[in-house]
């Protein structure tokens, strides 16, 4: 058993014994790397790209980005990480920032829109509307920044309601968001529609596309049917997207961009009203970890476009595999008709999805449980193991009786048997 102390020890442990110590510790972690988990990690299935990373990350371990004149390399990795971005969904190539993550990608969103609200709208007390299927990370931004978030209910077919959107515009609404796709359902909201009502209004438009921002490209070009999304949609003025889900980075990298550096401007903070010297940054975070930010510009560099689009026709080559799979199951459907490589689906009895999920919680299978289903994601490390989840689904579906419990109680893991707690972690 691994010991972890509730105070400082007194004398430090030795590396060797550390090291192993944090190994044990760690058997009851998430495996992804079997390809049994449908969340968290993004698995590229890549042993060039993991040899990057591990490489990249080493390099700068304790390197700081808080001051990109020390570090004119990581400067320009970033530089080249946001005209990268700014290529890829249509906007110059100097009016985004990287971020931690999604979530501070959102709040930079938010907080511009918040600002250009009240010095530009003249709205003291600015809204936001959210499809009701957005990003808890929009309701955080709100609380942090004092600001309201309107969510309005989507449509039959799961995306953001134009019409019933219009109607909730009103004089305080700073920005009307969609999701590209959203989270929970994998369904792309019509952008095109929802960035129109911005126009009229005069205020601003975001696309989350934290989860589609990096594979929407290259699954359009691959030929499947993307609606419009990025930039090119008159209206959007700032998009989301996540280096760290399917650009494959490791964690702690996601661009936000503007459709303008003016825009952008609304995010930089400067300070010299003490006896320390200027202070500026452009992100929330004071002192910033280094590898993320040279991981994610190691990754796209390593996996190029050929490289994002081999992974996407493997992604695409599992979601298809495994949605014919569900369609021909007898005791589970599709919930939505996924758009990109999220699939939210369930027992045609929605009593069994608790079971349904247990068992294959017993058997390793890490799928989330929602409220109307259960939700994976597929990434280029799932093509292999398809055949074996399918097999473990089907046996999982034999295993519930009738009444929904499952005929034998799957072995305990950690997660079994709470399925619903899930629903509380959307990430
Ligand atoms: C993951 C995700 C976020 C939040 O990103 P984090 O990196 O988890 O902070 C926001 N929106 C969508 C659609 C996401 O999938």
């Amino acid at each position: 058993m691994t010991d972890y102390p509730s105070a400082l020890p007194e004398t430090g442990r030795p590396a060797e014994q550390l090291l192993a110590d944090i190994t044990t510790g760690r058997g009851d972690d998430l495996d992804w790397k079997s390809g049994r988990a449908f969340s968290l990690v993004y698995n590229a299935a890549d042993a060039e790209l993991e040899r990057v990373q591990h490489g990249v990350a080493e390099l700068f371990l304790h390197d700081n980005a808080l001051n990109p004149m020390a570090y004119p390399s990581l400067r320009a990795m970033e530089g080249s990480v946001i005209a990268m971005a700014a290529d890829l969904f249509g906007t110059d190539a100097r009016s985004g920032a990287l971020t931690s993550g999604g979530t501070e990608s959102i709040f930079c969103a938010v907080q511009v829109a918040r600002d250009y609200a009240r010095e530009v709208l003249g709205k003291p007390e600015p809204t936001i509307l959210l499809p009701s299927t957005a990003h808890p990370a929009f309701d955080k931004a709100a609380k942090y920044l004092d600001i309201e978030v309107i969510r309005v209910a989507v449509g039959a077919d799961g995306r953001a309601d134009v019409a019933a959107t219009a109607v909730a515009v009103d004089d305080r609404t700073a920005m009307i968001v969609g999701s590209t796709p959203c989270y929970p359902y994998g369904v792309i909201d019509d952008i095109t529609g929802l960035a129109a009502l911005a126009v009229d209004a005069g205020i601003l438009c975001h696309v989350d596309a934290c989860l589609g921002g990096w594979l929407l490209p290259f699954w359009e070009a691959i030929g499947e049917p993307v609606p419009p999304w990025t930039f090119a949609v008159e209206g959007v003025t700032s998009l989301s997207a996540d280096i760290h889900k399917y650009g494959y980075g490791y964690k702690g990298a996601s661009v936000v961009m503007y459709c303008n550096r003016s825009l952008l401007k609304f995010q930089f903070f400067s300070f010299d009203d003490w006896p320390g010297g200027f202070y500026g940054s452009a992100t929330p975070a004071g002192t910033r970890p280094a590898p993320p930010i040279a991981g994610a510009w190691a990754t796209l560099v390593n996996l190029g476009r050929d490289g994002l689009l081999a992974k996407a026709a493997d992604v695409l080559a599992a979601t298809k595999r495994f949605v014919a799979f569900v369609d021909a199951t007898d005791g589970i459907e599709v919930l939505r008709r996924p758009e990109m490589s999220v699939v939210l689906f369930g027992a045609t009895d929605p009593q069994n999805n608790a079971p349904l999920a247990a068992a294959l919680h017993g058997q390793g299978w890490k799928v989330d449980v929602q409220q109307e289903g259960l939700h994976l994601m597929m990434s280029p490390g799932h093509l292999a193991v398809l055949p074996d989840f399918e097999a473990a689904i089907v046996s999982a579906l034999a295993s519930i009786s009738s009444n929904g419990v499952p005929a034998s109680p799957p072995a305990p893991q950690s997660g079994a048997g709470e399925p619903a707690r899930y629903a509380d972690r959307a990430i």
